[in-house]
């Protein structure tokens, strides 16, 4: 399969990007990796008429380490992440190899992934897990958005038009924090069938904070909160698994599709959350 016809630009700053994009409203579309958007211009799912690649803009590259978190600029790709090993952001690190093959992360971005939004991707899961914050650019300057209203359905993300993911934030969690990643898919690589990203602050052996979140089970990520509150003030015994996991499948309501019925992601969703609890007791 061939792309339609486009036009192809690289700017070299964000300001040239972002007048490139309003120029030309929902016809122009930032790409970054292309590991999403040229499969979908391939299969003529998406027909922009302008390409604005964000590739060579330095401000999107940075990666820094503040004291109370990490700035990861969009174009930072998945696999340097990966190699980086993200200090105080482990859940970060433990997503990222479910991130297709080591090939597709070395091109894909941290903010492709994101503001692609798919149900089935690991990092939208990440980023409402630690409540990370996106920070979109505009010709009027720059706005923050919290991950909990960022994903606004299959993907579609709540950037305005004009607009350009230009860095996320993710927070550094207490040393007190036990982070675990788990998903199932049909095979290595693949999208999830169904996934958990668990972050849990344990003190004194009780749990003091849950964060889990149920992913590739519908539109988007969700945060189980009827599990995390099964869980607050308890240690992480058989009976805390059993009764979060529960809350867990009662919560969640999974879609149908070729991959897996409702029941059966809720099944998953039960299974995997008393697998990532097991790991982060102490
Ligand atoms: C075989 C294969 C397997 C894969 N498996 C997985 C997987 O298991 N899990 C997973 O999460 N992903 C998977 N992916 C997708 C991959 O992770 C992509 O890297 C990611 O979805 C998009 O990142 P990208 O940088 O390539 O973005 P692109 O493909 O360049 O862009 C994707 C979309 O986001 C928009 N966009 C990109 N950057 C920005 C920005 N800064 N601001 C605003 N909009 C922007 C684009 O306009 C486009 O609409 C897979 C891809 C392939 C080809």
């Amino acid at each position: 399969m061939k792309p339609p016809p486009f036009v192809y630009c690289r700017p070299g700053d964000l300001a040239e990007a972002l007048a490139v994009l309003a120029e030309h409203g929902d016809e122009a579309r930032p790409l970054a990796g292309g590991q999403s958007l040229v499969p979908m211009l391939n299969h003529r799912l998406a027909r922009p008429g302008v390409l604005v690649d964000i590739g060579a803009i330095e401000e999107l590259q940075r990666m820094e380490r503040r004291p109370s978190d990490w700035l990861i600029g969009a174009t930072v790709t998945q696999r340097r992440v990966e190699r980086h090993r993200v200090e105080g952001c482990e859940l970060l690190r433990l997503a990222m190899p479910y991130i297709g093959h080591r090939q597709i992360r070395a091109r894909g971005t941290i903010g492709g992934s994101i503001a692609h939004a798919d149900p089935a991707a690991e990092l939208p899961a990440v980023a409402l897990t630690v409540d990370a914050t996106m920070v979109a650019a505009g010709r009027d300057g720059e706005r923050a958005i919290d991950a909990s209203s960022f994903f606004a359905g299959p993907y579609m993300n709540s950037l305005e038009d004009g607009e350009v993911l230009s860095h996320v934030i993710f927070p550094v969690l207490p040393s007190t924090t036990r982070c675990s990643f788990k998903e199932f898919a049909r095979r290595k690589g693949d999208f999830a069938v169904a996934g958990i990203a668990a972050a849990v602050d344990i003190t004194d052996r009780a749990v003091s904070t849950a964060r889990l979140t149920a992913f590739a089970i519908g539109s988007n990520p969700v945060r189980l909160t009827g599990a995390e509150e099964a869980l607050a003030g308890r240690s992480l015994d058989a009976a805390a698994l059993t009764d979060a996991s529960e809350a867990a499948a009662a919560e969640v309501e999974p879609w149908d599709d070729i991959h897996g019925s409702p029941q059966y992601r809720r099944q998953l969703v039960a299974a995997l959350l008393q697998r990532a609890l097991q790991e982060v007791a102490p």
